[in-house]
């Protein structure tokens, strides 16, 4: 589960055209990272899978469905939104079980994946804090709780970590990381950082202007750039 196809996906907004056309295929348990600069299309891209914008024409599929025109919710993904996006009048555990209490879900089956994602985050002893009371890194991690307790087929992530400073940034990469290894769960990652681009992802995507110039490890960005565009991004000696 996780494997995720498009054809063809095209989107534009009114007259403009922002995504011309991609095709792309994603491997179940893959970590792909979508890099390049601001105003490429990176969240479009990521949005139109998620179901968040409908595709102009092409398709998607996600384990061999069409999911073209599928509801957000149908789709069996979970968006990780930046860690602002949390409710600050709830405590964490709260938090972390709101998807799973919207969808009317067993009380004692909440308690259990709620507990399980928390002993993954490294949350446990924090889960009666509210938002408010917890460092920038921990508000990221009951962001991905919230994800994670879906059970999602991919998980996606738009920048996640640009509002963390510098160092927190580092942590949270190997975090994200660590937290593939052990799920095992396909993983979308926007970014405009080189740095986490190189040091997390499985497969690179590289976009500009909606084009992908490259598709590839990052040994192979670093070793094999497709054009200048590749080696000056990724910043590879060509
Ligand atoms: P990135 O995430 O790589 O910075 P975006 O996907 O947000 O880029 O945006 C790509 C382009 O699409 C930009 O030129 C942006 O202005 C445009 N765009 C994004 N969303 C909309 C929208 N809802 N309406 C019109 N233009 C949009
Ligand atoms: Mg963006």
């Amino acid at each position: 589960m996780g494997k995720i196809i498009l054809n063809k996906v095209n989107k534009s907004f009114g007259a403009t055209q922002v995504i011309p056309g991609i095709d792309l295929a994603i491997e179940d348990g893959e970590f792909v990272v979508f890099v390049g600069p601001s105003g490429c299309g990176k969240s479009t891209l990521l949005r139109l899978i998620a179901g968040l914008e409908d595709t102009t024409s092409g398709t998607i599929e996600i384990d061999g469905k069409d999911v073209t025109s599928a509801a957000p919710a149908k789709r069996g993904l979970a968006m990780v939104f930046q860690s602002y996006a949390l409710y600050p009048h709830m405590t964490v555990k709260n938090n972390i079980a709101f998807p799973l209490k919207m969808a009317k879900t067993d009380p004692a089956i909440i308690e259990k994946k709620v507990t399980e994602a928390a002993r993954v985050l490294n949350l446990t002893n924090y889960l009666e804090r509210r938002p408010g009371q917890l460092s920038g890194g921990q508000r990221q991690r009951v962001a991905i709780g919230r994800a994670i307790v879906r059970e999602p087929s991919a998980f996606l992530f738009d920048e996640p970590l640009s509002n963390l400073d510098a160092a927190l940034r580092g942590t949270m990469r190997l975090e994200i990381s660590e937290l593939h290894h052990q799920l095992k769960t396909t993983m979308i990652y926007v970014t405009h950082d080189q740095v986490e681009a190189m040091t997390m992802a499985d497969k690179i995507v590289v976009l500009n202007a909606g084009n992908i110039e490259q598709v590839g490890s990052p040994m192979d960005l670093y070793n094999r750039p497709a054009n200048l565009f590749v080696a000056g991004f990724i910043g590879s000696p060509r």
